[in-house]
Order: C-alpha cells, then sequence, then structure tokens
C-alpha cells in the first residue's frame, strides 16, 4: 500500500441514456476515481464543491476508504454542473450544458498532511488548476494526468506544461487524434510521449486499451458486459482502478502498469452497469478478483501457447 492522492471534478451531472434520465446525481472525474480506486488501496480525495453540494453524497463517498479532508466546500459558491446525453448505441456523447462554477475559480489546497503523497491522479479538470496543484507536492513518485477535448482545444498551453511534468497520461484515442494531429494511434502514442509523459494509455471505449511504455506495448480488450446504462465514468474509473493497483503493489514498472491495465478494464466494466456511481459503490475486493480471473480465461492468458 502506498499513498495515492487524486484531483478532478466532483459533480453533480445530469445523464441521457437510451436507459433513462438520471438528474443531479453524484458525478465528476475525481469522485469515480476516488470510489474505483479505493477498492484496491486508500485514496485521498481533492477537490472543491459549492454549499449546495448535498450531504447525502458526501456520506456515500464516506463509506469507503476515501479520506475526504481534501474537500473544500466554498462558501458562495456552487458545485461544477455537466449535462451529457448518449447516442442510441452509446458510443457517441454531446455535451448538452455545463457550468463550471467551482471550476472556474482557484483550485484547492492540499492539504499538508497530504502533501508528501506518491501517487498522483490529475483527473480531468482545467489544466491551469492542475499546474496549480503540482506545485503543492512534495515528494511525489509518479504522477499521472488526465484530460478531454475542452482543454486540448481551449487550454492546450497549460495543458502542454503539464504533460511535461507527469510520468504518465490517460487519453481516449480522439483526445490523442486531437492534440497530436495523428490519425495513427501509435504514431499519435509515440508523439504523446515525446511531449514528457514515459508512458501513455489510450483508451478506446468498448475496443480496450492500449499501454504505450518502455518502447513496448500491451493491448487489452473491454470487459464484455451485457447490461450497459450509463458509460459517465467508465475513463475516470478505469484510472482509478489503474493507480489503485500501481499504489496497492507500489511498482511502477512496466509488467505492473500491463496488470494495473487489467484492473482499470474491470472496475470500468462495473461502473458502466448503473447510473452514476450505483454500481462502483457496492462492488468490493472479491467482485474485482472474480470478473477479473474470468477476463483472463476470456482473453486466453491460461492457453498455452
Ligand atoms: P468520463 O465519462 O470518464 O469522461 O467522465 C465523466 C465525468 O466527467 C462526469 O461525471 C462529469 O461531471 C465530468 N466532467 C465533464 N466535463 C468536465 C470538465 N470540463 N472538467 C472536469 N470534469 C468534467
Amino acid at each position: 500500500m502506498s499513498s495515492l492522492l487524486v484531483t478532478g471534478s466532483i459533480a453533480l451531472d445530469t445523464v441521457e441514456t437510451p436507459s433513462g434520465k438520471a438528474e443531479n446525481q453524484l458525478g465528476g472525474s475525481a469522485t469515480y476515481f476516488s470510489l474505483a480506486g479505493s477498492i484496491l488501496n486508500p485514496v485521498r480525495l481533492v477537490g472543491v464543491v459549492g454549499e449546495d453540494f448535498p450531504k447525502e453524497y458526501t456520506n456515500l463517498l464516506a463509506k469507503s476508504p476515501i479520506d475526504l479532508q481534501g474537500i473544500e466546500v466554498r462558501k458562495g459558491s456552487k458545485t461544477f454542473r455537466w449535462h451529457g446525453r448518449y447516442s442510441e448505441d452509446m458510443n457517441n456523447r454531446t455535451t448538452i450544458s455545463v457550468a463550471l462554477n467551482v471550476l472556474g475559480e482557484h483550485g484547492p489546497k492540499i492539504p499538508d498532511k497530504f502533501k508528501d503523497s506518491q501517487h498522483i491522479f490529475l483527473a480531468n479538470s482545467d489544466p491551469a488548476l492542475q499546474l496549480e496543484f503540482l506545485d503543492q507536492l512534495t515528494s511525489p513518485k509518479l504522477i499521472v494526468c488526465d484530460t478531454m477535448d475542452l482543454w486540448i482545444e481551449h487550454n492546450r498551453q497549460n495543458l502542454l506544461e503539464v504533460l511535461q511534468r507527469v510520468d504518465g497520461v490517460v487519453l481516449n484515442d480522439s483526445e490523442s487524434r486531437l492534440l497530436t494531429g495523428e490519425t495513427n494511434i501509435l504514431t499519435a502514442a509515440q508523439i504523446v510521449c515525446q511531449l514528457g509523459p514515459k508512458f501513455v494509455v489510450i483508451k478506446k471505449g468498448e475496443h480496450g486499451a492500449m499501454l504505450f511504455s518502455e518502447g513496448a506495448i500491451f493491448l487489452l480488450p473491454a470487459y464484455p458486459t451485457q447490461k450497459v446504462v450509463d458509460p459517465t465514468g467508465a475513463g475516470d474509473s478505469f484510472a482509478g482502478g489503474f493507480m489503485g493497483y500501481l499504489a496497492s503493489v507500489d511498482q511502477t514498472d512496466f509488467q505492473a502498469q500491463a496488470q494495473a491495465l487489467v484492473y482499470g478494464t474491470i472496475i470500468a466494466s462495473f461502473t458502466v452497469e448503473s447510473f452514476s456511481l450505483d454500481a462502483i459503490s457496492k462492488i468490493k475486493r472479491q467482485d474485482v478478483d472474480r470478473r477479473r480471473m474470468d477476463f483472463l480465461k476470456m482473453i486466453g492468458t491460461t492457453l498455452n501457447v
């Protein structure tokens, strides 16, 4: 076990999928990450919410091994809100509205007792806030970040600075193309590594994920779940599983990263089975391990080839 710290958005989401509509639900990149990561390793969560943030959501997070002392409830401010709608096949998502609210203000302060954290994840948020955050850390061992199209297009300069200061980055295939201008994923990954990170994970939704690290590649399909209710937070949960595993074994080599990719894949497969955090907040390590064993059989790791 090692210390694992995350910062990013804590949100009130409204989500529409072919399965229905869920309004003002608990969401946010750091929230999904925390619940996912805390299945494998305790998580320290740092973020800001407004006065309107419901107490029941704080109580839900408090049931998992997540240290909430880094959540600031800012007086006079409102919580970040996001409203998204998925296409019939759930492969595409449109943002209907976004209200940055507190995310458009200055970033959170890291509590003194969290400053020595070793495994750091900068979940999706304004790269300017990600930079502010990095400046407060004293002894990071592994820093990984996420981002999205909005920041690649509108805050590229700060994002490039973030990339120079991290060890790894987790991106969607479309984000890697937007960032590099390359359509070929392999070339895009190589260019991302030239921007600073030592490794890059490219997520391809239902088609799985790829790890590019130390000049080597590891490929993984997605876990085939029949019950996709709401894909929101799959990427953040993937990152939570990935970082949670690395923190739990306190290793960062290629072998550990490949194992971490498996955990990320499995934990994300639970998230999509319900709206908001309903599924991910209920599962235990045993559920993850059981599904992981099934998955390893499916991808042929038991074949003697
Ligand atoms: P994902 O489906 O993994 O991309 O993550 C979805 C989560 O990201 C939702 O819960 C949103 O609240 C959050 N989100 C959406 N847009 C932003 C943004 N611009 N900055 C930070 N978080 C966001």
